[in-house]
């Protein structure tokens, strides 16, 4: 094993014979964002198209046909390779990984085996570094659909074929990776970093992102790698966490029992919140890969790297840091805000059109991420200087955000036709404090007797009579009436 990770490394506590430590490499498989498959030009099916439906003579591997490989997914591979630090080999070719399989109809994969389109990067966790081992491309195979009446043992299978040849980056990392969190970690920070340069939607929820970690313990301070296992096909991040955790348990059980690990593919079941193995796994020599003989070798044309280069944005990491310098944000906020390249885009814009840092974060934080709807930042900024300066209550402005997000008009417009205001007058406020603690004699009592809890019952009675009423003033009108 090689070198081992910035940061401390953590430790199984085990119940004898020392502690462990967890060892993860990880692949990931992402779709990269493009309008038409590997090799074809068949478009990209949404999830519930009819089967069969985007196909053709390339992807169905009908004889006498040619693969042309797609421009837009080595780019968007380049890309991914050039925000992971990776370095880009002058020459790379594709290669035919052959195994027989029904959702696979030509009989072999096209994808890339001993010249990867780029090698040797790495992406930052914390303060830990993940080393990337490559980044290449290839084809994602088809679908296999089982249908059955176990009534009357007669079993159906099915083949959809449309995500055959649906463009796939291969993301491949050294094992570097010390627990299921950092697993976790790792898998959030990539998808941030493939949205935020636009390669890939990378979805896990519609397959366009899948995680598929090798796991294996050995004793802390051993050099030596333990028997790994590898899950397959992790569609969540939490699932991602689980499985990690109970193949670990697994793996310890096993060895302090005086048991083998056995070198396997693995499965996890949702349903059962457990690992299980599928099959022995394949060696290199299993695939009998060789050059693919129907595309030549690329020879990557170095000034276009250097503008996909250029032209990459501020990276996730780099963001998070300046926004912690520029605007002293909390961690928390950072780890919501930094996350999303739009999030940040609103903060930043929101800010830089006049409204205050820390509030602007409250709201984006506390309102917009949950909702999943963004307002323009000119709104959002409007809005924020609005409550903060008063002139609306907390409440009425989530109402304002809402309508401003579904009608697009500004929250001016919107406040002026409701006649939002916050009533911060002394005598008006008086007054109402007044007509509450006449109408709630008990609760008034009550705190007047030493249960504080009782002016919760107060306030609620003067915003229902009056949700516009600045909710601070009040409250201090009311402690000074009752004290
Ligand atoms: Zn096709």
């Amino acid at each position: 094993m090689s070198e081992v990770p910035s940061g401390a490394p953590r430790h199984l506590p085990a119940a004898r014979g020392g502690e462990w430590e967890v060892v993860i490499g990880m692949e990931v498989h992402v779709q990269p964002k493009t309008r038409s498959k590997m090799f074809c030009g068949c478009g990209i099916a949404e999830l519930n198209a009819a089967p069969n439906t985007h196909v053709c003579e390339i992807c169905l591997g009908l004889p006498g046909v040619l693969p042309v490989p797609n421009k837009a997914a080595v780019e968007a591979c380049l890309k991914t390779a050039l925000a992971l630090n990776c370095e880009i080999p002058r020459h790379t070719k594709f290669d035919r990984k052959n195994y027989m399989y029904p959702d696979l109809p030509k009989g072999y994969q096209i994808s890339q085996y001993d010249l990867p389109m780029s090698i040797n990067g790495w992406l930052e966790i914390g303060d830990r570094k993940v080393r990337i081992r490559r980044v290449h491309l290839e084809e994602d195979t088809g679908k296999l659909i089982h249908a059955g009446d176990k009534l009357h043992r007669a079993w159906e299978s099915y083949v959809d074929l449309n995500r055959a040849g649906v463009p796939l980056m291969e993301i491949v990392s050294e094992p570097d990776i010390r627990s299921a969190d950092d697993a976790r970690d790792y898998a959030m920070e990539l998808r941030t970093l493939l949205r935020t340069i636009g390669a890939s939607e990378a979805d896990m929820e519609k397959g366009q992102m899948r995680a598929e970690p090798n796991i294996s313990i050995r004793r802390a301070g051993s050099d030596e790698l333990g028997v790994k296992t590898e899950l397959k096909n992790i569609n969540s991040f939490r699932a991602l966490h689980r499985a990690i955790l109970y193949e670990v348990e697994r793996q310890r059980e096993l060895l302090e029992s005086g048991g083998v690990v056995v070198q396997e593919t693995r499965g996890w079941s949702e349903a059962e919140q457990r690992t299980f193995a599928q099959r022995s796994k394949e060696l290199a020599e299993d695939y009998r890969y060789f050059p693919e003989p129907d595309i030549p070798p690329l020879e990557l044309d170095r000034a276009w790297i250097e503008e996909l280069r250029a032209a990459l944005p501020e990276m996730p990491a780099v963001r998070r840091g300046r926004l912690v310098a520029e605007h002293a944000l909390p961690a928390g906020d950072v780890a919501v805000i930094g996350a999303d390249r739009e999030l940040a885009d609103l903060f930043e814009g929101a800010v830089s059109a006049g409204a205050p840092a820390k509030q602007v974060a409250n709201w984006i934080v506390g309102e917009v991420a949950p909702s999943g709807k963004l307002p323009s930042a000119k709104n959002l900024a409007e809005l924020v200087t609005f409550v903060s300066d008063g002139a609306i209550t907390r409440d009425q402005g989530r109402e304002v955000l809402f309508e401003s997000v579904e009608t697009g008009r500004t929250p001016a417009e919107i406040v002026a036709e409701h006649g939002y205001k916050q009533v911060s007058d002394e005598s008006e406020l008086r007054l109402l404090a007044e007509a509450v603690i006449d109408a709630n004699p008990r609760a008034a009592a009550d705190y007047r007797g030493g249960k504080r809890q009782a002016m919760q019952a107060l306030m609620a009675d003067l915003r229902k009579r009056a949700p516009q009423a600045n909710p601070k003033l009040a409250n201090e009108l009311l402690l000074k009436l009752l004290g």
